[in-house]
């Protein structure tokens, strides 16, 4: 083989990967010195060399916004979360309002919900919109009510709730729909500021490891990541999944997944079936929880993302949400070539529903990380079926395809703390140790397993020549580089390479 010009080595690793110009696996192993050639640029890396990690489901505009609000997250009391927004809102001009996410009043001494009260002392009687962890509430003032037309006499919207108190009026607590009222009113930070936040929102993804995300955002996030890649290189790949509500946009456009390239690209789209374990929204077959979309609607929505060869990404987190998916799917089998539709989260499926993901060809499209906070909220809200909650080991025997990911911001984005929660966590922690998976098995869900989600699985999620070359290699327990497209996103800046040799070859 001629060696090829701008070629780079990636020396040091297990397996060593010689990279192309065009961003592809030219050779690995033995082969890889060979096929780089003498005048290749080198890395000396140490450590194993993984496929790239991919997150299958990431909300990039939620990570951008909470670098421009107020960060309520791992704040232990809600005294502690009102002390971090006084301080925040004693900063802000004019008639600013007050936003913010990340509290979680579970993990509160006191863990009722937080109200309207609470928070417009601490926000200086700013309107305050807070999103709660799992973005399925929100904490508001009472200015923010009054600004959104919000008081006693409003109905509960469709799919929604508000909060009351005693005297039927407003607590400052709005779950599901019922958050769209204030939301859809706070004044948006300007385009230059959001895309500051986004992109060091995607360099954190890198310095942990992750190659490729993909995103559930709305068009904001998308334009973002539209200037972002306008103005020179991403660095990590992104596939964009658009609300449902944007669906009759694409069908009129015509746009169909996979559009877009390597970098940047559209696939499927989004809609919630049910809520959150966490805001006790998770829609279950014992009746239980809310119905975000109904079966009529949600049939209507998979057959017209078919026809448009337009994927779906259905969130279901309740056994009974997850039985209606697969429901809506089930006569769609193979609509068009590259027809892969993703129940994402399936955070419970009833044993009697496990094997219809392989038949029906559903992905999916779990967090494994999504356990370790839900523990022990499942053993209280799911008793009876925490033995088929987070059910990785489970589903992957009945043949399903999986794709993991973090939800971060719900959750940390980190991928490693992702593979251990998957295989070794249950065991140490005790809970169902029979649904831990294989570590080859949790690791083709962040890699092969994410590719297949999207119909990228002939370019990323193995290291082969012709492959893209994303890279994620990992020493002594954490990521020391990552490597997309053959250039290096992040590395950690250290001498290990070299003092491990020496170590080895003392041995
Ligand atoms: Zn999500």
């Amino acid at each position: 083989m001629t060696p090829a010009t701008g070629a780079i080595l990636f020396a040091g690793c297990r397996p060593e990967v010689a990279g192309g110009p065009d961003g592809r696996i030219l050779a690995t192993g033995a082969r890889a010195r060979a096929a780089a050639g003498r005048s290749a640029e080198v890395v000396r890396l140490s450590g194993r060399a993984l496929p790239g990690l991919i997150d299958a489901h990431i909300h990039l505009e939620g990570l951008a916004g909470r670098k421009l609000g107020v960060d309520l997250t791992g704040v232990g009391t809600r005294e502690a979360a009102l002390a971090r927004v006084e301080v925040w809102a004693s900063r802000l001009r004019g008639d600013a309002w007050v936003t913010g996410s990340g509290w979680y009043n579970d993990a509160w001494p006191d863990a009722s919900f937080p109200n309207r009260h609470h928070l417009d002392a601490a926000a200086g009687g700013r309107p305050a919109y807070l999103r709660r962890k799992d973005g399925h509430s929100a904490w508001v003032s009472s200015a923010a009510l009054r600004l959104a037309g919000i008081d006693g006499a409003t109905p509960d919207p469709a799919g929604g709730g508000i909060d009351r108190d005693a005297q039927g009026e407003p607590t400052g607590i709005l779950r599901e729909t019922a958050m769209q009222a204030v939301s859809a009113i706070v004044p948006p930070a300007d385009d230059s500021g959001f895309d500051g936040a986004m992109a060091s929102a995607l360099a954190a993804l890198a310095r942990l490891g992750l190659t490729a995300v993909h995103s559930m955002d709305s068009a904001r996030g998308f334009a973002s990541l539209q200037r972002l890649y306008s103005r020179g290189r991403l660095p990590i790949r992104v596939t964009y999944n658009l609300p449902v509500a944007d669906l009759r946009h694409a069908e009129r456009m015509g746009v169909r997944s996979g559009w877009g390239d390597g970098w940047l690209r559209l696939w499927g789209v989004k809609a919630f079936l049910d809520g959150s374990l966490g805001s006790r929204t998770a829609e279950m077959l014992d009746g239980s929880g809310t119905q975000r979309l109904p079966q009529s609607e949600l049939v209507d929505v998979v057959q017209r993302c078919a026809r448009a060869e337009l994927n779906v990404c259905l969130h279901a987190i309740g056994d009974g949400a997850v039985r209606r998916a697969l429901d809506a799917l089930a006569p769609l089998r193979g609509a068009w070539a590259y027809w892969r539709p993703r129940i994402e989260h399936a955070q419970c499926v009833s044993p009697q529903d496990a094997a219809r993901f392989a038949r029906i060809g559903v992905i999916a499209s779990m967090q494994p990380i999504h356990a370790l906070a839900d523990r022990e909220l499942a053993d209280r809200l799911w008793p009876d079926v925490t033995g088929h909650s987070y059910s990785w080991r489970a589903l992957e025997r009945t043949g399903a395809r999986l794709a993991f990911g973090s939800d971060a911001p719900v959750e940390s984005a980190d991928p490693l703390a992702g593979l251990d929660a998957a295989i070794a966590w249950r065991r140490r922690a005790g809970w169902h140790p029979e649904l831990a998976l294989s570590r080859s098995a949790a690791l083709q869900a962040y890699t092969s397993g994410a590719a297949y989600a999207v119909g990228m699985e002939k370019d990323t999620g193995a290291i082969r020549p012709g492959m893209l070359c994303d890279l994620t290699v990992v020493d002594d327990g954490r990521v020391v580089a990552t490597v997309v497209g053959g250039r290096v996103s992040w590395k950690r800046r250290n001498t290990r390479a070299v003092s491990r040799r020496s170590r080895e070859g003392a041995r």
